[in-house]
């Protein structure tokens, strides 16, 4: 698939795992960690603000963020850190910042920024972290553009995201060679069956529902990991599933409604 040239705003990405920052000057002075950029009162719409500048605009996102409940410190500098203008398509850049799904083709979506930041801070809470406060080693279904699998790469020791359609994949494969994410691991095929060589995972991310969670991904699960997916609660709805395994058994949550494209099976 051909993909467009991303876009040159400035741009800040504190990859901190060896990865260079790809920002070009000017570029603003980071946030503290965990605290989102002190925002200026600028009247201007978004669109005009987010064409002169984004990092104001990703900004004002993670405030809306925090004040809509998203505590976690990790989630909310890992969405202030990942460019998400730089995983959707130039005619929608005006949009890149607001809480919307936006269209990456083949009619799957990127995920609104409010849901991406409450499946990871539900990970966080129950996944198993490493001695740094990380998840360990997670795994993420349906990597669509690529967008959330870069964030949780802030957040986990290692990511492995697969995505059945090859030319998302191949998109994804784009949006992140210039990031030179170490951590970050794409895999073109049908993740249904999970990904048995990265097994056992710390945490579990999927961005597809389906009627249930497959059993493999249970199977690949680690004891005290944790599954976040969303499922089919009764015809054309579905609910956030969170899935807690431990070696007394399995413990299922089913939390608010949702609505992501479905996962399907095979490749395409
Ligand atoms: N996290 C993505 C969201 C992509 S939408 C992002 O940040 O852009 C969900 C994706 O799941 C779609 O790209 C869809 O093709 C993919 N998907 C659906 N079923 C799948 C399966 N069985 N295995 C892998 N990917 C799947």
């Amino acid at each position: 698939m051909a993909t467009p040239p991303r876009p040159g705003f400035p741009a800040r990405l504190d990859l901190g795992q060896g990865g260079k920052p790809l920002a070009r000057a000017p570029v603003r002075a980071p946030a503290p960690p965990g605290m989102p950029t002190p925002v200026t009162n600028d009247s201007a719409p978004q669109a005009a603000s987010m064409a002169r500048d984004p990092i104001p605009a990703r900004a004002r996102m993670v405030q809306q963020l925090a004040a809509d409940g998203i505590a976690d410190p990790q989630v909310l500098r890992a969405m202030g850190t990942v460019d998400r203008h730089r995983f959707v398509d130039g005619a929608l850049l005006a949009q890149a910042y607001e809480d919307t799904a936006l269209p990456i083709g083949l009619g799957q979506t990127i995920s609104k920024p409010s849901v991406v930041a409450r499946m990871l801070e539900l990970l966080m809470q129950g996944g198993l972290r490493g001695p740094d406060g990380k998840l360990g080693r997670v795994l993420d279904i349906g990597t669509g553009c690529g967008y959330q699998a870069v964030v949780m790469g802030q957040i986990a020791s290692e990511v492995y995201s697969i995505e059945r359609l090859r030319d998302l994949h191949e998109k994804a494969r784009a949006n992140l060679r210039p990031l030179r994410i170490a951590n970050v691991h794409l895999i073109l095929g049908d993740g249904m069956a999970g990904f048995a060589k990265g097994a056992p995972y710390a945490g579990i991310v999927a961005a597809a529902g389906g009627e249930a969670v497959p059993d493999a991904w249970i199977e690949q699960l680690g004891y005290g990991g944790r599954i976040v997916a969303p499922v089919a609660t009764t015809p054309g709805q579905q609910a956030l599933m969170v899935i807690d395994k431990s070696r007394q058994g399995i413990q299922q949550t089913l939390l608010e409604a949702v609505n992501f494209v479905p996962l399907k099976s095979g490749l395409a």
